[in-house]
């Protein structure tokens, strides 16, 4: 099936209980077992197993073209998951400018724990090679990068890590499977924040870890998942199970809006610079159009100006909303440096927006009123 069908259709028969086309959602935390004591379809106890997370599992599996899926309760769960499945002394390679949720993830409480890390430009592979040595066990990418939006070769960067005998993890939040799949490229996981477009209305909270093998490290996350119980509701399963499958027709419409911010941006007066993998001008183009099928829906640039006035910029906005996060129908942005705090190295006049699925000449008439 391709990948339209299969978000329509994957995850529909797993632990199906009724002839009912959508699944129903299944509250109940305990199962009853049967008179020899066995617990039909190995249902007990909900932080465990659930029909409504074993449906998702199926289906973010199968359009990550993965064998397994454990889902969390966040994005950043499912992070500390597949950094805990590491040993305490074990080296971690990350992108300089990686998602600051994961960097205070890995600041924190990972290097606490054992782990020690190293931040590199992931665009050089030269810079990534140096820094690895006998205990490096994980190399983490994320590409397009946030919120720079630098391009990385995940296929490049996969063939360096397997003759280094490293894992490697993608977080693919930003792509998703229907921009972009690591799997197919050679990464062993691939890491969502289900939060942003798996998710799609910016209603729900969650994260998933997605395997190239059932074997091996996956065990590991599993046995965290269940153990350390950050789990998702059956309530957000099922939503987000229902968010999905329109999802290869929501990117199509992000994708398609923000190039038309992008190109309006690069045009504009009071723009500076502006960062979208989709143009012809930028740096990481070329690999993008190797390894992505669409360029997404997140653009960045550097306004004309100083803080001030890029904070007020933003604030003239009368249709984009002004809020974090990404992802969701409605067209969002953010001065990104205030939301990334003290240690961000992100520039102060760069403006990140999350371009939704609006008409596109209505965002573009707020944006040049906005911008000015
Ligand atoms: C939001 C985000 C996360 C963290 O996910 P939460 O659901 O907020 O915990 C991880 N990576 C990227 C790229 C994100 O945008």
């Amino acid at each position: 099936m391709r990948l339209e069908t299969k978000a329509i259709h994957s995850g529909l028969d797993v632990l199906k209980e009724s002839i009912a086309v959508v699944p129903p959602l299944n509250t109940s935390t305990i199962f009853e077992h049967d008179q020899q004591g066995s617990q039909p379809g190995d249902l007990n106890y909900t932080r465990a197993q659930n029909p409504n997370r074993a449906q998702l599992e199926a289906l973010i599996a199968d359009l990550e073209e993965g064998e397994a899926c454990a889902t969390f309760s966040s994005g950043v769960a499912a992070a500390a998951a597949v950094f805990q499945a590491l040993e305490p002394g074990d080296h971690v390679i990350m992108p300089e400018d990686v998602y600051h949720g994961n960097r205070q993830l890995m600041k924190q409480l990972m290097t606490p724990w054992g782990l020690q890390c190293d931040y590199v430009d992931m665009t050089d592979l030269n810079k990534v090679e140096d820094v690895i040595n006998s205990d490096t066990k994980l190399l983490w990418i994320e590409t397009p990068s946030n919120p720079m939006l630098l391009i990385s070769d995940i296929a490049e960067l996969c063939k360096l890590a397997k003759s280094n005998d490293l894992l490697v993890c993608v977080d693919n939040t930003w792509p998703t499977p229907v921009n972009q799949l690591p799997l197919e490229l050679g990464a062993d996981l691939s890491l969502h924040s289900t939060t942003k477009y798996f998710g799609g209305h910016s209603d729900i909270l969650g994260g998933a870890v997605v395997a190239k093998q059932e074997e091996g490290i996956f065990k590991r996350i599993r046995q965290i998942q269940i153990t350390a119980g950050a789990v998702p509701s059956p309530r957000d399963c099922w939503l987000l199970s229902r968010s999905i499958r329109t999802l290869p027709y929501r990117m199509r419409g992000h994708n398609e809006n923000a190039g038309h911010v992008a190109r309006f941006l690069q045009d504009h007066p009071k723009v500076d610079r502006v960062f979208y993998p989709g143009l012809e001008s930028d740096p990481g183009n070329e690999i993008a159009k190797n390894q992505m099928n669409g360029y997404g829906g997140m653009v960045s640039f550097l306004y004309s100006g100083k803080k001030e006035q890029t904070i007020r910029a933003v604030g003239r906005s009368e249709l984009i909303l002004r809020a974090t996060s990404l992802g969701g129908v409605e067209s969002t942005w953010e001065h990104r440096r205030s939301s990334e705090g003290e240690d961000s190295t992100t520039p102060q006049n760069l403006i990140r927006i999350s371009v939704g699925l609006e008409h596109p000449e209505d965002l573009l008439e707020d944006l040049g009123k906005a911008l000015g």
